[in-house]
């Protein structure tokens, strides 16, 4: 054996000892999508507009969350409620659209810090993968929970109830 080979021999040595050692350890990889992780409660995933307790949407399009966000990623157009609208939105002004660019989100959660009407959370849900760069402006059809499949934010509303002054 050449003195270049025998050079290469304890690196070679070496790396299968790295092997070994690891070959046996529990994976720190776990096998998605087949397994998921549990995400935390206070998880910043993908945003829900709520409603209210009589399924009112609770959004008056008062543009703080726009403001608010550092990605500009929010855009909406308010309109003014008719006669007969008091079941669907809560206050006379609404967001007639409301749409957030989960390309640009960066899921900082200021824009559900800045409602000053709980209307907007973070939730766990995560935004699904897309071929088509459009899908990702997600509008109201999205956004706005529905009143079968309402959307559990307590834990956020508790976290911010518990900010200590
Ligand atoms: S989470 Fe942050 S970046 Fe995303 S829409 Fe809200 S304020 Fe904007
Ligand atoms: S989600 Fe909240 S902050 Fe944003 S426009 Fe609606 S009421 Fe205002």
């Amino acid at each position: 054996m050449s003195l270049k080979e025998k050079a290469y021999l304890p690196a070679i040595l070496g790396g299968m000892k790295i092997t070994l050692k690891h070959f046996f350890k529990k994976p720190v990889t776990i096998a998605y999508p087949e397994k998921k992780r549990e995400f935390s409660p206070v998880y910043r995933g993908q945003h829900v507009l709520k409603r209210d307790d009589q399924g009112r949407e609770r959004c008056t399009a008062c543009g703080l969350c726009a403001v608010a966000c550092p990605a500009e990623a929010i855009t909406m157009i308010a309109a003014e409620r008719k006669r007969g609208e008091e079941n669907l939105y809560r206050e006379e002004k609404y967001a007639e659209k409301y749409e957030i660019n989960m390309l640009r989100c960066i899921f900082c959660g200021l824009c559900e810090d800045a409602c000053p009407k709980e209307a907007i959370f973070l939730t766990d849900r995560i935004v699904m993968p897309e071929p088509k760069r459009n899908n990702f402006v997600y509008g109201k059809d999205l956004l706005v929970e529905t009143l079968e499949n309402r959307i559990d934010v307590s834990q956020r509303q508790i976290k911010s109830y518990t900010v200590e002054k």
